[in-house]
């Protein structure tokens, strides 16, 4: 990706001066500069953010691989072609990517920087770094189906993988974070439903969160659009299984509302419904930083897994394998993640540790 920096620059707006605070890569030209373009790379447990500056030389007296910051694993710059001057940055704590160009200078915020126009937004992004606090939260996490049974397919793939690939990324994601993380399966294996519930209810989890992925069925609604994200938490209005008396809790059945309520207790339903909502909205807004991402919103259902569990528990469909656009996402690595980030944040706001 970098060039070796003999490429003849055509502009004269040379690099002046470079400098490196805690919080910025600083960058001086002899001229106020014009576009800059960001973007990123990920891989092998780093992102690389690439920033393309337009219209900008480098004298080959300048440089910054001996630069270190917390957080950075190597500064590199070269010439990209005659007109682009390319920095890279190799990070492995979260950074935003900010980057603020000011006349002749450009600066590149760093890792643990604070700098940012949206207070909100930069507390809830800072939430990449580890907070010894989470380590009191254990999140069991749910890959939907596997083995024999792999959920939802169209031709571009299966329910099983899609579930599995995401919800491995989360784990990692939570972990860096510093929270304690459960899986009910790591690889690709069959599991029924009690054996699911069963898993969560013997071990002293905080929360659930089953990773899911959706199919439109075969006879279509009109007007019905099916694509994009579905955050469902527990509901036991028209609850069928309850009336059909098919709800074991505690290895005992549940005949009505009231005493499932009783056995399980408020709690997990407000809860629910807390966290619920906590990942629905940041998914969302930090999804569509970089991708569009439709909103199908919150859904209560009650589904087996949210009605058998003790603890607070949601069911995220994370989008339509059988919408050719969105398959195509849910497939990209970059977008699982993306997904999953969101899915962190939420657990993140839901108990409130940044
Ligand atoms: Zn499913």
């Amino acid at each position: 990706m970098m060039t070796a920096s003999n490429i003849f620059a055509k502009t004269d707006n040379y690099l002046r001066d470079t400098a490196l605070s805690f919080k910025s890569l600083n960058l001086v030209f002899k001229y106020p500069l014009g576009t800059v373009k960001h973007f990123t790379i990920k891989g092998n447990g780093m992102v690389k953010h690439v920033y393309d500056i337009e219209n900008a030389a480098l004298p080959n007296t300048k440089n910054i691989a001996h630069y270190k910051a917390k957080g950075v694993q190597a500064f590199r710059m070269a010439q990209y072609n005659k007109r682009i001057l390319r920095v890279v940055i190799e990070a492995t704590a979260y950074m935003r990517g900010d980057f603020k160009v000011t006349g002749r200078k450009l600066t590149l915020f760093l890792p643990f920087s604070k700098v940012t126009k949206n207070k909100k937004k930069s507390r809830v992004d800072l939430a990449y770094g580890y907070n010894a606090k989470r380590k009191y939260h254990t999140i069991i996490l749910d890959a939907g189906h596997g083995g024999r049974d792999v959920g939802a397919s169209s031709k571009f793939v299966r329910e099983k993988d899609l579930t599995l690939s995401m919800t491995l990324k989360l784990k990692n994601i939570l972990q860096k974070m510093g929270y304690k993380v459960l899986l009910t399966r790591s690889r690709d294996k069959f599991m029924n439903l009690k054996q699911r519930t069963d898993y969560v209810y013997n071990r002293k989890g905080s929360i659930f969160v089953s990773i899911h992925a959706n199919a439109a069925p075969r006879k279509k609604t009109k007007g019905v659009r099916y694509e994009g994200l579905e955050v469902f938490y527990l509901s036991l209005k028209n609850s069928k299984r309850i009336r059909k008396k098919r709800v074991v809790y505690r290895g005992k059945k549940v005949y009505s509302k009231s005493a499932y309520r009783k056995m399980v207790g408020r709690w997990k339903l407000r809860e629910s419904g807390k966290l619920a909502r906590a990942i629905h909205r940041n998914v969302l807004s930090h999804v569509s930083k970089q991708y569009t991402i439709h909103d199908k919103g919150i859904k209560r259902k009650d589904f087996w897994v949210l009605v058998s569990t003790k603890i607070p528990s949601v069911l995220v469909e994370t989008g339509y394998l059988t919408n050719k656009t969105e398959v195509k996402k849910l497939k990209n690595s970059n977008y699982q993640i993306n997904l999953m980030e969101g899915v962190a944040k939420g657990i993140n706001r839901y108990y409130g540790l940044y």
